[in-house]
């Protein structure tokens, strides 16, 4: 599948600027997330071409996947091999079948759907997402007065705290 895979986006510099409770998709779990300052640009073959703008993100501290970014279950992937594969079966049973190794088309026009359809199959039993959203209601607030990263005590201002040595506010 890697050609694909030609454009694609990427985060560059990116630098951490605060922390909170947070529930982690990837995780199935409640997690403490790092919210990351980045630049997103395009790239094609790996070169970046695309300047696409600042972006904030708030990373899994445990798996280090963005926290409410569904886990990579590959099932847009999985519809597009589907589609993929009925063109090749609709193109098999449109051409001609040759004088030379006729058995190869008769595979082939079998092959495609079969597998077209298991892919279909695959897509989907598929395991539903976790409902994240009802699990996001019971995110408490973080309230530690250390710096998980440092062990610091942070320093308490109106609003919130943050920590001296690491520079990172708790949100
Ligand atoms: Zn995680
Ligand atoms: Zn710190």
């Amino acid at each position: 599948m890697g050609v694909f895979l030609v454009f694609g986006t990427k985060h560059l510099g990116a630098k951490p600027s605060a922390f909170r409770n947070d529930y982690c998709r990837s995780c199935d779990d409640y997690v403490i997330s790092i919210r990351k300052r980045s630049f997103l640009v395009g790239h094609l073959f790996w070169i970046p071409i695309l300047p696409l703008g600042k972006r904030h993100r708030w990373i899994c501290w445990e798996c280090d996947n963005v926290a409410h970014e569904a886990p990579d279950t590959g099932r847009p992937m999985k519809w597009f091999v589907v589609l993929f594969l009925l063109g090749l079966t609709w193109a098999g049973w449109s051409e001609p079948i040759p004088t030379e190794s006729p058995w190869i088309t008769w595979v082939l026009r079998f092959v495609f759907p079969a597998g077209a359809l298991g892919f279909a199959i695959a897509a989907i039993r598929q395991k539903p997402w976790p409902d994240w959203k009802e699990k996001m209601k019971y995110v408490e607030p973080l309230t530690d007065l250390e710096c998980p990263f440092c062990d610091e005590y942070l320093m308490l201002q109106p609003g919130g705290a943050f920590c001296q040595k690491c520079g990172l506010d708790r949100q």
